[in-house]
């Protein structure tokens, strides 16, 4: 874990995906129990899931999360969502679709590869613990949503090769641009 710290991005995403679950289950290496496939995105059932139906969404390329994935592909990605939640809200008759993207240990993220969870839902199945909220005033809120839509400018049409960081930012541009949030427990 340590060596992986001192890692530039290219050398971590190269490391990981030589041990990468799903990207042996896309070069057919492992099996896994696929649900669709087109020439950049493959679906397969989730093998702990939290309800039947419980569907992960891939990248066949290996990304460990969403900011590092290409535009087109990101755009690919979530039409396959899209159409992936219809089929399950059909094929389960679930009451309702939880659509959960991790990025980062903190978040929850197991797998080092680009995923989205599609988990169908069942009126008081309980299955997804409530998120802890914390408590903030109108006058904070007020403060992160002046910091937040004064950095981000509207994607233009047809074209989103827009990323954040802003590249001709200096690194203390991009670090004045942090959100002050104590996230402390
Ligand atoms: P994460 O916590 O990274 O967002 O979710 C990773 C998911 O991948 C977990 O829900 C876990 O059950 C699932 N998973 C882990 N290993 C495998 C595997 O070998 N095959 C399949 N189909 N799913 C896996
Ligand atoms: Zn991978």
């Amino acid at each position: 874990m340590a060596e992986q710290q001192q890692m530039n991005p290219e050398e971590l995403l190269k490391a990981t995906k030589e041990q990468c679950i799903f990207c042996k289950i896309v070069s057919g290496e492992i099996p896994g129990y696929k649900v669709y496939e087109d020439e950049e995105v493959l679906a397969l059932l989730d093998i702990r899931p939290v309800n039947a139906g419980h569907v992960l969404v891939i990248p066949k390329e290996h990304y460990i999360v969403l900011p590092q994935v290409p535009d087109d592909l990101a755009e690919r990605l979530m039409l396959v969502v899209k159409y992936l939640s219809g089929a399950v809200f059909e094929m389960t008759g679930a009451h309702g679709i939880n659509v959960i993207q991790n990025n980062g240990a903190a978040s929850g993220q197991e797998v080092p590869h680009v995923h989205f969870h599609i988990i169908p839902r069942y009126e008081g199945d309980k299955a997804i613990g409530e998120w802890v909220r914390k408590d903030i005033k109108p006058e904070q809120l007020e403060e992160l949503s002046k910091a937040m839509s004064s950095r981000l400018k509207p994607l233009p049409k047809g074209s989103t090769r827009v990323s954040v960081p802003v590249e001709e930012e200096t690194p203390e541009e991009v670090e004045s641009a942090k959100l002050k949030w104590d996230a402390s427990p």
